[in-house]
């Protein structure tokens, strides 16, 4: 497989967030969100055994823990990705896997813990998920939406209360996009939608979602990759 960088960290999202986690970032996207932090994977990468990669992980983290599968999006290459996952899970560990959700879902593994990005609109991708996908999700799943203005909340609260999502799975993350740019100060002047703002419609909308800021780029440089 295709592989950008594999790497240990904390895990800055999701319910996990704050966890030591290995990351394994495959290359290669088939979405162009407008506010894509990690363009860097569209193209490149080094060529990885699914078997490199696992030894890879291991060497990282041989206690086992987390390990988080990500992109660009994983599952366009699901023929080696799935195997990998299985074999990490085999090992003891616990995998989370980050997609957008425009690919099917039904052949992830069912220990592995899905997060799935459902794109809003100003991401520019709206509609890419998959709605079938709704099925494949499990009580450990999370569903995540990054939002970069009061449309993209709106969405979000609708789909969620539409489709019922909290009775779905463990969490919806409402989660503020950041400037793809951003460098230097680690603090939400560079969140293209206000915390606090978006704090203050969820309190009012008494939302069943809970507000997600990445960890990673209030702890280091948001410019820096492999964090
Ligand atoms: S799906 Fe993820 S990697 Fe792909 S363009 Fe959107 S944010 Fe970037």
């Amino acid at each position: 497989m295709q592989i950008t960088e594999i790497y240990k960290s904390l895990q800055g999202e999701s319910t996990y967030a704050g966890l030591p986690c290995v990351f394994v970032r495959l290359t290669g996207c088939n979405l162009r969100c407008t506010w894509c932090d990690s363009e860097y994977t569209f193209h490149g990468g080094r060529k990885m055994t699914t078997e490199e990669a696992h030894d890879e992980v291991l060497r990282l983290s041989p206690n086992r823990g987390l390990v988080e599968i990500t992109g660009g999006e994983p599952m366009l290459q699901e023929r080696e990705v799935v195997p990998l996952m299985q074999r990490l899970l085999d090992d003891g560990y616990k995998v989370l896997l980050e997609t957008s959700g425009e690919r099917l879902l039904e052949t992830v593994p069912e220990q592995v813990v899905k997060i799935v990005d459902v794109k809003c609109p100003d991401s520019g991708e709206c509609g890419t998920f998959c709605l079938k996908n709704l099925e494949t999700l499990n009580a450990h799943d999370e569903i995540k939406f990054v939002l970069s203005s009061r449309a993209d909340y709106d969405f979000a609260r609708e789909f969620t209360e539409h489709h019922r999502l909290e009775q779905r799975v463990n969490a919806v993350l409402f989660s503020p996009a950041f400037r793809k740019d951003a460098s230097g100060a680690r603090d939400s002047s560079h969140c293209l939608l206000n915390p606090q703002e978006l704090a203050d419609w969820m309190i009012a909308d008494n939302v069943p979602a809970r507000l997600g800021l990445q960890l990673h780029k209030f702890i280091w440089d948001p410019a820096v990759k492999g964090v």
